[in-house]
């Protein structure tokens, strides 16, 4: 048996700070406990064993962090400061994380499960996040107007306020950047509530925060449930925007929660991402990406290629090599530097993709490989083996919902029509792509996808410099990109009257 060897966990967290045995939690630049006193246990889902106890937020927690962002905003220094200081500060935190890679690295891999490549690629992508943003912050925002009339007319971008962040545990580093980036360089504050499962490297981020001197209340990081201190960045009237990511259920309440004073709303939410395959794609690379599109992260990623749209006449050829080739992933530890594939969040994500592998089972798909937990020392893992279903019907429910784990399903078309017909049947509208050699046809079927990501003869590039959401129910509004940076702006118009005389409206 190969034996894994990984740092051991207090060497790992050794910077990720500690009142007593708790990991505290971020808020009006203090390290504090829960009001509660409550602990949650933090563990890895490599072995579900207990790797950190950490400070369990719950709504007066929320509470706290929004007052101390309320104040940073309203009264503190964080909205004087000019933008150039604002990207200063951004850089050099980019410059941080890029000095503590490996111990990011280590850290999401041993919270999230991830292989350490794709932690990695996570945390540069982190850095780069922050430097992007940082480059945007000093760049011009407004525009000048035309109007009939002696007038300077202009808009200038400020920012929205308090930012309520809530972020889900399948890029716990990267998702928290990519919220916190373009709301700070905008000049705003933020709550952010991590995963209750993966806190660790957005509080070992905050130390970096502390260390940069932000000012207090700039940034808070309140590690709970979503249900209470989730719920209170949602709802409290002190907050002016919330920005979520997270299952489509989820995102639904926070929009209600939310209507209480129409705060500004942001939310990327779920998907069930067609990948189209054509006759004449290049075979090898189409079933690489194919592969990636759906197995990378373990299929816990919102723009999954989760369903592989086959043209018929490649059918049976591509599925055989797919699935001769899915059954060679390497499934284990994050830390095995073998490893390609690790495991599921929590033993309730993987009894939820089980439940969709009993579903298919039952309306009747071919289940052509995997679906299986593993055994020997990963028995107390929450590992999977990557499926594959086939035969499948559009109205299945695993054609139809997010399954958020390595399951993919095939679905089969004649013609270019067809392809566009079964990609779009879908409350999703997240991401998609397509595979053939036809660059017309190419760019005519990326065309009619109702979907705000996607790719050609490729799978899941993202980019900080480009703008990601989705349409229909898979969210609102977009981040990355100067989107991204708008999100977390209101536009101010500026009227300048250019000639300073009574305007004779009512009499004298
Ligand atoms: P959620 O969408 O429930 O969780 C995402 C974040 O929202 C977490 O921080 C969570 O906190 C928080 N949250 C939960 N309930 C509330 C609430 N009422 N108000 C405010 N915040 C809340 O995802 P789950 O972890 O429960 O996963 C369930 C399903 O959601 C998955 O099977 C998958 O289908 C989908 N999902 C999709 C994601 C995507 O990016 N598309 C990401 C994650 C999940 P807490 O950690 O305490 O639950």
């Amino acid at each position: 048996m190969h034996t894994v060897s990984r740092p051991d966990t207090a060497t790992i967290l050794r910077n990720v700070p500690r009142i007593g045995e708790t990991v505290p939690m971020f808020v009006g630049g203090r390290w504090e406990l829960a009001a509660s006193g409550a602990t949650r246990a933090i563990v890895n889902p490599a072995d579900n064993r207990t790797i950190a106890q950490v400070a369990d937020g719950d709504a007066a927690d929320a509470a706290r962090a929004i007052a101390a962002a309320r104040r940073a905003f309203d009264d503190g220094p964080w909205t004087a400061l000019a933008a150039s200081d604002r990207a200063m500060l951004l850089f050099r935190l980019a410059d941080a994380i890029d000095a503590a890679r490996e111990e990011f690295v280590h850290i999401d891999t041993l919270n999230n499960g991830k292989p350490l490549r794709e932690s990695e690629y996570d945390v540069i992508d982190a850095a780069n996040c922050f430097r992007y943003y940082a480059g945007l912050a000093t760049k011009p925002h407004g525009q000048t107007f035309d109007v009939p009339a002696p007038s300077q007319t202009f808009t200038v971008r400020e920012p929205i306020g308090v930012c309520g962040q809530i972020v889900p545990w399948n890029y716990p580093l990267l998702m928290a950047v990519w919220k916190l980036a373009p709301a700070l360089a905008a000049g705003n504050v933020c709550v952010l509530k991590p995963a209750e499962t993966t806190p660790l490297s957005a509080l070992r981020l905050a130390t970096l925060i502390e260390a940069l001197e932000f000012p207090p209340g700039v940034v808070n990081i309140v590690p709970g449930a979503g249900q209470t201190a989730g719920h209170e960045l949602a709802a409290s009237a002190l907050v002016d925007k919330v920005a979520f990511t997270g299952g489509t259920v989820t995102g639904r309440s926070v929009m209600h929660a939310a209507a209480g004073n129409l705060k500004k709303i942001s939310l990327e939410l779920g998907g069930k991402s067609p990948n189209i395959v054509f006759a004449d794609a290049d075979f090898e690379t189409a079933i690489d990406y194919a592969l990636f599109g759906i197995y990378a992260n373990a299929g816990q990623v919102c723009s999954a290629g989760s369903r592989l749209i086959l043209q018929k006449s490649l059918h049976d050829r591509f599925v055989d090599r797919l699935v001769e080739r899915a059954q060679k992933i390497r499934v284990g530890d994050g830390f095995d530097p073998r490893t390609e594939m690790g495991p599921l969040i929590s033993p309730i994500q993987r009894e939820r993709v089980e439940n969709y592998l009993a579903i298919g089972r039952e309306e009747g798909a071919t289940l052509r490989c995997g679906g299986e937990r593993l055994g020997g020392a990963l028995a107390d893992g929450n590992f999977l083996s990557p499926a594959i279903f086939d035969r499948t019907t559009p109205t299945m429910r695993i054609v139809q919902e997010e399954i958020f784990g390595p399951v993919l399903v095939v679905q089969a078309f004649d013609d270019e029509a067809d392809a566009i017909r079964l990609a779009n049947d879908s409350p999703y509208g997240l991401a998609g792509a397509v595979f053939t050699q036809d660059v017309a046809k190419a760019h005519r079927v990326i065309r009619k996808l109702r979907a705000g990501i996607t790719w050609i003869n490729t799978y899941h590039p993202t980019y900080n410099e480009a703008p990601w959401g989705g349409y229909k129910q898979s969210g609102i509004g977009r981040e990355l990109g100067t989107y991204g940076y708008d999100a977390y702006t209101e536009v101010k118009q500026i009227n300048v009257n250019l000639d300073v005389a009574p305007s004779g409206w009512f009499s004298p």
